[in-house]
């Protein structure tokens, strides 16, 4: 019940906002409370919710009716119901609240309740218990005189319910009165409660009996109209609204999380990339594939420390801080197992173990640990992925602007989920593994399994044992924040909502950094530092970082993109084989080694999901190198592409 309620209220916020910012809405009455409700104050990043709501939930026209519905129960209960905020300003009072107290709605919407006249028949501490109470997260009940508007003091029932919100903080307190001086009623809930122990609908007696009375039919109908009126139709006009911007605004509601699927998709390796990454295709039998075995660190217990890196290995690493440096090289140098050896380098660069308050040694068996968890046998999902992925993570974190951004627990944060970011993988998609019904697409409901099996499974790998346990020694609440952060970049590297990460930190972050800076030539420092520092926005910035590094590939120089392009391919490759051989359904049909264009791939690859992210990416962080890159590489591929050549390179003169 209160998670549907919350979510009521949610669309109530964004749909404020819109209502005061559209000419569609002057003219109506706007409610006091409606305002209050923004949460967020870019509209731009209200669009987006909205957008989202109409993509998704609102879609589902069910919960939008399970909204209606519980403003109905709202609107038709005999109780008075109140509902304020965690400051307890009043957000909501029901019909039967206006017409018990004597006062109508907007009298009472945005006040505080220490405004509200109070009856001095109370005990003079009960505001003080009541509020105690509450203010704990516990429900109080009790009797209370409430003050009607006309002075007159009224015996009430009430409980008051605090509401916990998301990270478990109080967002609302419901209030429900019964007046007491209604003595049939409660007559009536006494006699059903001991009559019948077993019903647990004590109100229905009453209830009925109080239906059949005159004025509750009166307010039945107007309901009815109000409901047409102020529940149904904002979030259809919204919608509508939405559209309506979309055709003709200037202002780019286009850039929304979600391309509008459907209408650039002409090419079948978009097609395919989205239906293989951004969707799950159903189909197929089950077949119980992969299970969670990890492997142990022990199985590759050399001694190992920075000191005793082998010289020629320690060569390969040298200019790691370059975006150009070459993880193939290393790869070679030390027989596939680079994440160990890089790890340590670039964990030390950044004072990882410090920060963590933990012995190099432990660091180490986490590395090992965790390195011996990446298939090896995969061509792309290996640890020399997770390696390339480590390498641009610490190369991002350098930027001047991440780094005024983030602070040491985000570096820290970061740099292990990049590390773990791909961990065990089994070379497959997300829609495989559904399509497959295997043991990780169960676990998870279908629903970013990949990801959270990565994501469980580091931290698993690394709990479950001391020896390698890399966090045994911080602080509990520092443990906490630094757990859901890597959780986060996890998560963000799944493909599903690759828009939705990349528009809200264009909308949140660029956006009001451009226009910061077109105001007043560089922008005031402390409201770029306030754009750059505020948790919200060091999330956004998080997840875009790791998505990058994530998919970065394009953005390499040409040889290493060649090679990181031949490696997605051949793993796409397999799975398309298998997918034919088990019969399952081929999820991304063009990704068949017998007729696959490798350059019309990238392209597309790069069309879809790189160029747009990476203009915003270096518009943050500023990537000259990697932007020369990606159109050296685009204009490579579109070259093999014109010669109608479907490998990596071209044939040998
Ligand atoms: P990851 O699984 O590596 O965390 O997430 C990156 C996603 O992008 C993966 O699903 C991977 O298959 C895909 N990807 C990365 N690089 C390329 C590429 O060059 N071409 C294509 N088609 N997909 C890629
Ligand atoms: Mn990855």
């Amino acid at each position: 019940w209160a998670h549907t309620h919350i979510q009521c209220w949610h669309t109530h916020s964004l749909w404020a906002l819109v209502y005061t910012q559209h000419p569609i809405w002057a003219g109506y009455d706007i409610h006091s409370w409606a305002l209050r409700y923004v949460e967020n104050t870019n509209t731009m990043a209200c669009y987006n919710e909205l957008l989202q709501l109409e993509r998704g939930e609102v879609l589902a026209q069910f919960k939008l009716r399970a909204c209606n519905a519980i403003f109905t129960a709202l609107e038709q209960s005999q109780e008075a119901i109140e509902i304020t905020n965690e400051d307890q300003v009043i957000q909501y009072v029901n019909p039967a609240y206006e017409s018990i107290m004597g006062y109508q709605q907007g009298e009472l919407i945005g006040k505080e309740i220490t405004e509200v006249p109070k009856s001095e028949k109370n005990k003079p501490d009960l505001l003080e218990t009541i509020n105690s109470c509450i203010r704990k997260g516990k429900e109080w009940q009790g009797i209370y005189y409430a003050k009607k508007k006309n002075g007159d003091s009224v015996q009430q029932n009430v409980k008051i319910t605090p509401v916990i919100g998301q990270g478990g903080k109080i967002r609302h307190y419901v209030s429900i009165h019964r007046p007491l001086h209604d003595q049939n009623k409660v007559r009536d809930i006494q006699s059903s409660k001991h009559k019948d122990r077993r019903k647990g609908s004590l109100d229905v007696r009453s209830t009925t009996s109080r239906g059949s009375d005159g004025s509750s039919q009166r307010r039945h109908s107007s309901m009815a109209r109000i409901h047409s009126m102020t529940i149904e139709a904002p979030i259809t006009k919204v919608i509508n609204i939405i559209n309506a911007a979309q055709e003709s605004s200037p202002m780019p509601v286009a850039e929304l999380y979600s391309p509008q699927l459907g209408t650039k998709e002409e090419d079948p390796h978009t097609n395919d990339l989205v239906g293989g990454l951004m969707t799950v295709k159903v189909g197929g039998r089950g077949r119980p594939w992969g299970s969670i075995d990890p492997h142990l660190p022990s199985h590759l217990a050399m001694p190992l420390s920075l000191n005793d890196i082998p010289p020629h290995v320690a060569q390969t690493m040298e200019n790691e801080d370059s975006w150009d440096f070459d993880i193939f090289n290393l790869e070679t140098a030390c027989l596939k197992r680079p994440l160990t050896y890089l790890g340590l380098k670039i964990f030390s660069r950044f004072g990882v173990c410090e920060f963590l308050s933990c012995p190099e040694a432990t660091l180490r068996s986490w590395l090992q640990g965790i390195e011996a968890n990446y298939h090896s046998t995969n061509s792309y999902h290996n640890s020399s992925h997770a390696a390339d992925v480590l390498h641009a993570t610490s190369y991002f974190l350098c930027k001047e602007r991440v780094k005024q951004s983030l602070e040491q627990i985000d570096e820290v944060a970061a740099l292990i989920a990049a590390t773990v970011h791909d961990v065990d993988h089994p070379g497959r998609t997300n829609s495989f593994l559904c399509n497959a019904g295997s043991e990780l697409a169960i676990l998870y409901n279908d629903t970013a399994v990949l990801e959270s099996h990565h994501a469980a499974l580091a931290f698993q790998i690394t709990t479950r044992d001391d020896k390698c346990n890399i966090f045994k020694n911080m602080e509990r609440n520092e443990y906490r924040t630094l757990r859901q952060a890597i959780i986060d970049m996890v998560l963000a590297t799944e493909m599903t909502k690759h828009f939705e990460h990349v528009n809200k930190f264009v909308n949140s972050i660029n956006k009001p950094l451009a226009a910061l800076e077109e105001n007043g030539g560089i922008g005031d420092e402390e409201s770029v530092k306030g754009i750059l520092t505020s948790p919200d926005n060091r999330i956004l910035v998080k997840r875009m970082l790791i998505k990058c590094a994530d998919i970065s590939n394009p953005c390499r120089p040409l040889e290493l993109c060649i090679e990181w392009a031949g490696r997605i391919s051949e793993e796409y490759f397999a799975q398309t084989d298998e997918e034919k051989r088990q019969s399952l359904p081929v999820v991304m049909p063009v990704f068949d080694r017998n007729t696959c264009s490798i350059p019309k791939s990238q392209i597309s690859f790069i069309d879809y999901f790189i160029t747009d992210m990476f203009d915003a990416w270096d518009a943050f962080a500023d990537l000259p190198n990697l932007m020369q890159h990606l159109d050296n590489n685009f204009k490579y591929w579109k070259g093999l592409d014109e010669r109608k050549l479907h490998s990596l390179r071209p044939p040998p003169e």
